[in-house]
């Protein structure tokens, strides 16, 4: 995943992670996806459904699930915008990393703690 956050730089990487649900939820796959706000490809991300749907259908042929989906944040602390709150989906976790100079400074992880208005609570990293 960090490869591949800092491959992205100077835009914004974005991907799934997909493995087991649970108390503890354990992700075994990191998945890279496309960004398609070629636009504002420095702070917006908008993730191809194409590749949501091949994970989803992947994850799910193996037993397993997505469960949520990582993003970078090119010279910006790992902390959500408001952006960031305001398109996401209350079921998965998001993972932030900050990539400073092409390299990974800090990562986070959220969960949205209610949906109107979206407030995200951030979440220890599981592993
Ligand atoms: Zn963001």
């Amino acid at each position: 995943m960090v490869a591949m956050g800092e491959a992205a730089y100077p835009n914004e990487g974005c991907g799934i992670l997909v493995g087991t649900p649970g108390a503890v939820p354990t992700v075994i796959e990191v998945r890279p996806a496309t960004n398609l706000r070629q636009d504002r490809a420095r702070d917006r991300y908008v993730m191809d459904p194409k590749d949501i749907l091949l994970a989803e259908r992947e994850a799910e042929s193996r037993g397993l699930e997505v469960l949520g989906f990582w993003h970078t944040h090119p010279d910006h602390p790992a902390r959500p915008s408001q952006y960031d709150a305001d398109h996401a989906w209350a079921e998965y976790i998001y993972v932030i990393m900050s990539i400073e100079s092409g390299s990974l400074a800090d990562t986070t992880a959220w969960v949205l703690e209610s949906e109107s208005p979206p407030v995200f609570a951030e979440t220890p990293l599981g592993n």
